[in-house]
């Protein structure tokens, strides 16, 4: 195990502002938020490695407590170089797998998907990893997305682009050659070896929950396309926005009926806490922002709308929404 400073990668010198910038950016990888998608025993390695993180920040952070802490390593650092060897170690950096350390790794976001009728929300892991931890987790996200992501008119459309995204991911992932070990430094990890590979997607039960989905969704399409009134279900799904891409959807006795754009205005929005689209409801409920327009171009939006979303699929066309907040 390496010292404090081994763990926040940095000098022993480090002051002020670097030090806080490089315990934010461990922060920001390690924290809990983020793996909430993740398999499980992954989960608490990045909690564990989490409280090894605070740990060392509050100590270096702590003028007293930092005097203290480097007279200790100058006695320990004395009595280890007698051994004639004395390894650096350090964070997994470029090139090697966030996860356990390994080389050679890529950065292969991945995304597990959850369709909740009126919903969507979105998990995403975004790290570098090797090829034996990023395809375990390629395909336990998908499979659970396979299951998770289906649910809702709107979440079924967008969940096509979770899953090419875990696609393109899986394609860089399976192009690496296995994960080795540096032998020249001690690399600080969550895992001290890569994630055990566990069965192949189409032997995972979200492969066969997919199948059966997909074969009732393919009928219901043809008894649609069988009906006298052929209207066809409208979807709803919010594309790029301004910030980022937004999750959206309509109230589900609405998504019923064949939508038009102009049928949003006067609707309300929900915003998830990053500021995407969560829901589309009515203004008598409690919401984030009212639309007060549906243009082609954000350009169209009135001055009284100082907001949008644009190009946000309804029907065959990309719509802008003009919002007040
Ligand atoms: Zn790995």
């Amino acid at each position: 195990m390496g010292t404090h400073y081994d763990t926040l990668g940095v000098s022993s010198r480090v002051e002020g502002e670097e030090l806080r910038e490089a315990y934010r950016s461990l922060a920001k990888r390690y924290h809990p938020d983020l793996h909430a998608g993740s398999p499980e025993a992954l989960q608490r390695s990045a909690a564990s490695m989490m409280s090894v993180v605070n740990e060392a920040y509050a100590v270096l952070s702590d003028p007293e407590r930092r005097r203290h802490y480097d007279h200790s390593l100058a006695a320990e650092h004395a009595g280890r170089t007698r051994d004639g060897v004395q390894r650096r170690a350090r964070p997994p950096g470029r090139g090697e797998c966030d996860l356990c350390g390994h080389y050679p790794a890529v950065y292969a976001p991945v995304e597990q998907h959850i369709g909740m009728l009126v919903a969507r929300s979105v998990r995403e892991l975004n790290a570098e990893l090797c090829r034996q931890c990023g395809l375990e987790i390629v395909r336990s996200m998908t499979a659970r997305t396979l299951v998770t992501g289906w649910w809702g008119v709107i979440s079924f459309f967008a969940n096509f682009g979770a899953l090419f995204e875990n696609f393109s991911a899986w394609s860089k992932l399976r192009s690496l050659e296995q994960p080795r070990r540096r032998v020249d430094v001690d690399i600080v990890s969550p895992l001290s070896s890569p994630l055990p590979e566990g069965p192949p997607l189409w032997q995972r039960g979200g492969f066969v929950a997919f199948a059966i989905a997909m074969l009732l969704v393919s009928t219901s399409v043809v008894v649609d396309s069988m009906g006298s009134q052929s209207a066809s279900t409208a979807p709803v799904s919010a594309g790029a926005t301004t910030t980022a891409p937004p999750a959206s959807a309509l109230p589900a006795e609405r998504a019923e009926e064949p939508l038009r754009a102009s049928d949003l205005e006067g609707m309300c929005l929900r915003y998830t806490y990053d500021d995407r689209i969560r829901d589309v409801v009515s203004c008598t409920e409690s919401h984030d922002a009212r639309i007060l327009r549906v243009v082609t171009s954000p350009a169209a939006c009135p001055a009284s709308a100082p907001y949008y979303f644009a190009d946000v699929p309804i029907g065959s066309s990309l719509w802008t929404l003009c919002v007040d907040a």
